[in-house]
């Protein structure tokens, strides 16, 4: 069995004019070094090669690997969960801003948190989860039944009002295809909520190979505007807002510090400087609203 996947050609626009961007090792796990590559032509960054898809639930085998826990040792992760409570409360606000309906799909519900807040708020909620561990928090703790991925293809065309990924799609190892997928269970007047880590960010550019939400091989892509833009574009679909996380930018750089200097303060200070410095690139993480065209 092949234990590595290696892409000739772009995932997006299938381009096949390839360029080295960085080398950089797994700083959370396994401190393998992985490659990032952008396509000369849509200019999309993306891992390459990535481990193949039998491979890769092993590059999640940690107790630092928070989404996916409660854990509340250590400063990071103390932080991490007093920001999630006040994040959690935005996000739904947000949701609830948006749909025209109370049909709410969340696509990598992780421990479900977010979508026990959305039931709370009155939508009716699914959530797709991979990983079972994941999935036993959240029956235990909120009595979520999480379903596989695979489940959305026994779901009806045209069914949900608002579907919602928080830092999911650049896990997504199939991205086109279950993209499609995701698009087509979509009302017409639907809306579809993307966050992803945004790696044109003030603090991307600081940390460089040491920036954290780069997260080799866990995060197979890595997004800016544009490229989401663009992605999103080749299923009819257009971005009518881009809102900001401004917690992540403390969290990622004080983890890149972790990585890199063990100076959590340091941390503390560029997370405002990535804040501040935002106009020019764009905050640390971006939520980005697409609706059908
Ligand atoms: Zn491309």
């Amino acid at each position: 069995m092949e234990q590595i996947k290696t892409y000739t050609n772009c995932p997006v626009c299938e381009g096949i004019l390839l360029s080295e961007f960085m080398t950089l090792p797994d700083h959370m796990i396994t401190k393998e070094i992985f490659k990032i590559v952008n396509c000369n032509s849509c200019g999309f960054h993306f891992t390459n090669p990535i481990p193949s898809e039998e491979f890769i639930g092993n590059y999640y085998k940690s107790e630092n690997y928070i989404s996916h826990s409660s854990s509340k040792s250590g400063l990071i992760n103390k932080a991490y969960n007093v920001v999630r409570n006040i994040t959690l409360k935005r996000k739904v606000n947000l949701v609830s801003r948006l749909a025209k309906g109370k049909n709410l799909l969340d696509i990598g519900s992780g421990t479900g948190h977010f979508l026990n807040a959305s039931r709370i708020s009155g939508f009716q909620v699914q959530g797709l989860e991979p990983d079972q561990d994941a999935k036993d928090f959240a029956k235990k703790e909120f009595g979520l039944s999480l379903q596989n991925l695979s489940e959305i293809q026994t779901m009806a065309s045209d069914s949900k009002d608002v579907i919602t990924m928080w830092h999911v799609l650049e896990h997504v190892y199939h991205l086109k295809r279950d993209l499609k997928e995701f698009v087509r269970v979509l009302k017409k007047d639907g809306v579809f909520i993307v966050a992803v880590p945004n790696m044109s960010s003030w603090d991307a550019k600081h940390y460089g190979s040491f920036w954290a939400a780069f997260d080799v091989p866990r995060h197979l892509y890595h997004f800016q505007e544009k490229t989401i833009r663009n992605l999103f574009s080749q299923f009819e679909m257009e971005c009518v807002e881009v809102l900001p996380m401004k917690f992540d930018a403390f969290y990622v750089s004080m983890l890149s510090e972790k990585y890199k200097s063990g100076n959590i303060v340091s941390g503390v200070i560029n997370g405002l400087k990535s804040n501040f410095n935002a106009k020019s690139g764009g905050f640390s993480s971006q939520i980005y609203v697409f609706k059908k065209i």
